[in-house]
């Protein structure tokens, strides 16, 4: 097991106990549920009920009130041990966004009902499909009417939808032509999927190269109430940037994870197979990339590290959730190509998971970001280069 470098008592703790809860959900466990593309239902009640999901809740609320490095050393943990986290990601960084800008009302309504595993809020309904990563482009509308919100539009790629309770939504309440700042005019709701699906809420899945559970959402004349709205009418896209920092800094940790699994995987692998009467690893040509991976990974783990270290100590993390998401990317996908190579014809065959996880690691230098909009933003906010868009 690749191990976390002076890692402080109450970290390494937690990451025994989720290792240790991992252990029951084996290859084969994620090999039937990609299959079938199967929810991993069992294994996100596993992880409500021992706690995990609710590690930023604070206690008042019912969670454990840890920090963000505790809740990376547990998404970490999930992939490193060849489990899939994506499963249940959303929960932490979605909730975080409810906590910091709901109202003392909303809180209380759900944060103990999430904490206790009875609410799942995994579904973040902000892509669609002609605005792309120009968010500010959505068409999603929501129009006041009374006391509620009328909602009229479309989402795509809302992962767990059906899997979930409740929508954090991002949607338009004043026209883009009428708002003084371009970033204004977008607002978020807390939508109670229980009361509109059938209702207004219409969940169609997409088959993807690997077991996602994501899916397109149609809004027609979906009414919910209005104070489903987070924080005031037309600063949506603030608290979400904010969200998604968190978000970027989880997903970054996944990615140490996976590159951790693929670089031991890989280790072992080449250790046992042997060819031409020796094991494959007394091959520099195979030791290195190996090596090479894990330099990578190191470097970026690092920064996952400091960009946690920022967050908690409450400071502005673009530009490093943004570095570390970009760097533990590339180095869990580097490390995915390896392990294949490195396998060779088995790198292919179902029964060794690398397949598996290479499809699932192929997914973090697209979203939730992609590798261009990250450059594009240290670029113009970070190094002071002229706009490109
Ligand atoms: C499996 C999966 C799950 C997802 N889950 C969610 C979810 O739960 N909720 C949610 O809201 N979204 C979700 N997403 C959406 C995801 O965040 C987007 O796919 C991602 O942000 C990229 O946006 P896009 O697909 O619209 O690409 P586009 O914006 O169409 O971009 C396509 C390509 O062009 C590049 N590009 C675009 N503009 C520029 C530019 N100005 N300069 C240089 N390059 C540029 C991009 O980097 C990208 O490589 C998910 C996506 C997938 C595939």
């Amino acid at each position: 097991m690749i191990s976390s470098p002076q890692e402080r008592e109450d970290l390494a703790e937690i990451r025994r106990a989720v290792r240790s809860l991992c252990e029951e959900y084996p290859g084969e466990y994620w090999r039937e549920k990609d299959r079938e593309r199967a929810y991993p239902g069992e294994f996100v009640d596993a992880l409500t009920k021992a706690g995990f999901l609710a590690a930023l809740i604070p206690e008042e609320f019912g969670g454990s009130g840890l920090k963000l490095d505790a809740a990376a050393v547990i998404m970490e943990e999930i992939q490193a041990a060849g489990c899939n986290g994506a499963a249940a990601h959303a929960q932490m960084y979605v909730m975080n966004t409810l906590l910091r800008y709901g109202s003392e009302e909303q809180k209380l309504a759900y944060l103990p009902g999430i904490a206790a595993g009875e609410l799942r809020l995994q579904a973040f309904g902000v892509s669609e499909p002609t605005s792309g990563t120009d968010t500010l482009s959505l068409k999603t509308r929501a129009v006041r009417d009374g006391d509620d919100y009328v909602i009229n539009g479309q989402k795509i790629w809302t992962s767990r939808a059906e899997h979930s309770d409740l929508m954090a939504l991002l949607a338009r309440t004043t026209p883009r032509d009428q708002v003084e700042k371009k970033t204004e005019g977008l607002s978020l709701f807390l939508v109670d999927m229980r009361e509109v699906v059938g209702n207004g809420m219409t969940i169609k899945p997409i088959r993807t190269m690997m077991n996602h559970s994501t899916t397109e959402v149609f809004f027609d004349d979906m009414r919910i109430p209005a104070t489903s709205l987070i924080g005031e009418e037309g600063k949506g896209f603030r608290y979400i940037l904010s969200g998604m920092n968190a978000e970027r800094i989880l997903i970054a940790a996944e990615c140490i994870g996976d590159a951790k699994w693929f670089i031991e995987k890989a280790s072992n692998y080449a250790k046992e197979r042997t060819v031409f009467g020796a094991p494959i690893g007394k091959n520099q040509g195979i030791q290195f990339p190996i090596a090479r991976c894990y330099a990578q990974m190191r470097a970026a783990e690092l920064m996952v590290h400091h960009a946690a270290k920022v967050y908690d100590q409450g400071g502005n993390t673009g530009a490093e959730a943004n570095m570390a998401k970009m760097l533990a990317s590339e180095a869990s996908w580097a490390a995915a190509d390896m392990c294949v190579q490195t396998h060779g014809g088995f790198g292919f065959a179902e029964e060794y998971d690398v397949e598996r996880k290479f499809r699932e690691a192929r997914l973090y230098t697209v979203a939730p970001i992609s590798t261009n909009l990250i450059l594009s933003y240290l670029s113009e906010h970070v190094l002071g280069l002229p706009r490109s868009y």
